[in-house]
């Protein structure tokens, strides 16, 4: 009998990705019927005692892993890290106010756009003129005291860039774009005004974000904002103000459970700097391969990597997906190779892709 971990290939896909297997076998195992409850988790009302429980469960779960202070609220909402692009300044942003992004690649060039259809917008830092081959240092970030939040992205997942460290923003409310590394390490939730996440590469199947929101910056929103884009709105109704995400959310705290048994934050930050390290001390073993992020801002998520010639990059996608390494074309717009390794990528995938290189180089280099 085959088993689905025997079929299963590597997965380094951007997103959606891959999940813990012992999350899809609960899923599997407990689909036709929860446990105690008799029906599917597909098929019960968000309304249920038994979503209830979910909700709950994966809330709690949620502020242990993260250790989330009190004065902040979890929602779980959909329309994915695109719709925050929109939500964040329509709710943050005051008539006359004006606001501080910080530029490290397409994703936070997007939320650029949607904030200036609400407001004034100040680009704190760009490194645009490098090909966001890397995120600004603090000195060249010129923040606004005045303005109503800083926007940055943790990760730049097409890139392969990741911040290091947390800009300091004085008073000013710091909003984070964390689609791409959330809970990937240990995170300091009081730094932040606003964190927001599509779940769908670190912790879920696609379908539900993730924001967590200082308590104090619900009331900002202007009145008159449509209801299902105001953060207070879902806060005071505990993310059920209409039908949430019901399976990424079951599926979300079976991802966390996992975490949480693994460790938490701490261990998976050990686990992903092993793996990240890897393959960054393949790709500069020798010259055949380049990294694309410069060696302070290399993301532990996305890796992200050039060959001699394109010709060769195309060959490298092309083997090894025949050889069961899937994924691993770079985004069109940086080309060359990237290697996602969210939380849930396993280690063995990553020595798999290393002895790939390593066979790919003898056989081209
Ligand atoms: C994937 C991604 C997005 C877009 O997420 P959607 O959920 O598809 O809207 C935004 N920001 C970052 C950093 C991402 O990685």
């Amino acid at each position: 009998m085959t088993t689905a971990a025997t079929t299963r290939i590597h997965n380094f896909s951007a997103g959606p990705a891959v999940l813990p297997l012992e999350v899809l076998e609960a899923v599997q195992r407990d689909l036709i019927a929860l446990p105690g409850v008799g029906m599917s988790v597909l098929e019960v009302s968000h309304r249920s005692a038994a979503f209830d429980e979910i909700i709950e469960g994966c809330e709690a779960d949620l502020r242990k892993l993260g250790n989330i202070p009190e004065n902040y609220r979890v929602l779980f909402l959909q329309g994915g890290a695109s719709l925050q692009f929109s939500m964040v300044p329509m709710n943050l942003l005051p008539e006359g106010g004006s606001a501080d992004y910080i530029v490290t690649g397409v994703w936070a060039e997007k939320a650029v756009k949607e904030a200036k259809r609400v407001g004034a917008v100040n680009i704190a830092a760009s490194t645009a003129a490098e090909k966001f081959t890397r995120v600004p240092q603090p000195a060249e970030i010129t923040l606004d005291p005045q303005a109503a939040y800083v926007h940055f992205t943790t990760n730049n997942t097409i890139y392969g860039t990741q911040w290091h460290y947390t800009p300091d923003t004085g008073g000013v409310p710091l909003v984070a774009d964390a689609s791409s590394d959330i809970f990937s390490r240990p995170i300091d939730v009081a730094k932040y005004g606003l964190i927001y996440a599509g779940a769908q590469k670190n912790l879920a199947p696609a379908g539900l974000t993730l924001v967590i929101i200082r308590e104090d910056l619900l009331s900002r929103a202007p009145s008159g904002l449509a209801t299902m884009l105001h953060y207070a709105v879902h806060a005071e109704n505990k993310s059920l103000y209409n039908t949430p995400p019901v399976f990424p959310v079951y599926v979300m705290r079976l991802v966390l459970a996992w975490l949480l048994k693994n460790g938490g934050l701490e261990a998976i930050e050990e686990v992903n700097s092993r793996k990240a390290g890897k393959l960054y001390a393949e790709i500069d073993r020798t010259g055949f391969y380049r990294g694309h992020a410069t060696p302070d801002s290399r993301s532990r998520m996305n890796v992200t990597f050039r060959l001699p010639s394109e010709e060769l990059e195309k060959k490298f996608a092309k083997d090894s997906t025949a050889a069961g390494l899937d994924g691993l074309k770079g985004h069109r717009s940086v080309g060359g190779l990237r290697a996602s390794i969210y939380n849930a990528f396993p280690e063995a995938g990553v020595d798999a892709l290393v002895q790939f290189m390593q066979e790919f180089e003898r056989r081209n280099g």
